[in-house]
């Protein structure tokens, strides 16, 4: 098994394709060295942690060509596309790697997009669905509040993918949140997960799916375990900081332009203590107007 340093971890579509794997090879020192100009980064490629390389996505017919090369590579099967995220380190826990078996991601991106190529997708409404590099690392940062029966919530929950994985694994006793502010995204990610594994939690409610301002968090089921955030905050939500449990732990993206993914653990006294994971480019967490005119 590869084990890859962490800032390789950190990296979008680098073990999608060969030639890509070659380029990456070849132009290691300027991802080591990550340079963090705004310019670099693509809209529709959003959250790749990868700014040199989001600027050869942001041309369409390169991203066809990689969409061909990315099928011919064989990443067609979600089994592939985990079994690729354990060989270079994303995952290392068997729990998540499991959870990411059994919640099939081509249910949750749109038609005719590739599902399991290390991209994140659009989905409409100014929104992407997070490349699977990012769903495994939030995952494997959750993984301890995530047990059966804690709860979880899920803040900005798009097609509801995170949703189930979180259902799955804090199970039945559990619960699993979804909050989402675009009411049609709340309403296909109940359709898709209909269509998952995770279908008889959502029918039983220990997974359910709600309209709000994420930004509110979620409190008729607070205090929460572990708490995601999939949209960058411009600063931290106390409303979110107040509904996370002592011994929880809540990831989140925040700030503007330049955003960290942060690792905030609440202590057993109420105090907390925050680090910073690594560099992400996120949609913004914002009104749905402001979205929707974005
Ligand atoms: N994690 C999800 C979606 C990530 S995109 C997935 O992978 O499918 C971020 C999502 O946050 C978008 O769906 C966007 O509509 C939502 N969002 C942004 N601001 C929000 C807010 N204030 N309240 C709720 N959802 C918000």
């Amino acid at each position: 098994m590869m084990n890859l340093s962490s800032t390789m971890k950190a990296y979008g579509c680098r073990y999608c394709v060969s030639p890509l794997k070659q380029l990456l090879h070849t132009t290691n020192h300027h991802l080591r060295f990550r340079p963090r100009s705004p310019s670099l980064f693509s809209s529709s490629f959003n959250n790749l942690k990868l700014p040199n390389f989001n600027l050869l996505l942001t041309s369409n017919s390169l991203f066809f060509t990689m969409e061909h090369l990315w099928d011919r590579s064989g990443m067609n099967t979600n089994k592939k596309m985990v079994e690729h995220l354990q060989q270079y380190g994303v995952i290392s826990s068997e729990k998540v790697a499991r959870v990411m078996e059994t919640i099939d991601r081509a249910l949750f991106v749109p038609d005719r997009t590739p599902a399991y190529a290390d991209c994140p997708q659009e989905i409409g409404y100014n929104a992407t669905i997070s490349a699977p590099h990012m769903h495994a690392t939030c995952l494997q940062l959750l993984e301890e509040k995530l047990q059966p029966g804690m709860h979880s919530l899920d803040v900005g929950s798009g097609t509801g993918y995170l949703t189930a994985c979180f259902a799955m694994m804090v199970g039945p006793q559990g619960r699993a949140i979804g909050v989402e502010h675009i009411p049609e995204l709340v309403a296909s990610s109940i359709n898709n997960i209909e269509k998952s594994a995770a279908a008889p939690l959502l029918k039983k409610g220990s997974l359910s799916m709600h309209v709000g301002d994420g930004r509110e968090g979620w409190p008729e089921c607070s205090p929460y375990d572990a708490i995601h955030v999939g949209a960058a905050a411009p600063e931290m939500p106390q409303a979110l900081l107040d509904q996370l449990k002592p011994g929880g732990r809540m990831v989140i993206p925040v700030g503007n332009i330049f955003q960290d993914l942060k690792v905030v653990d609440k202590n057993p006294d109420g105090s907390v203590s925050i680090r910073s994971e690594s560099s992400v480019r996120y949609v913004p967490l914002t009104s749905r107007d402001a979205q929707l005119q974005s």
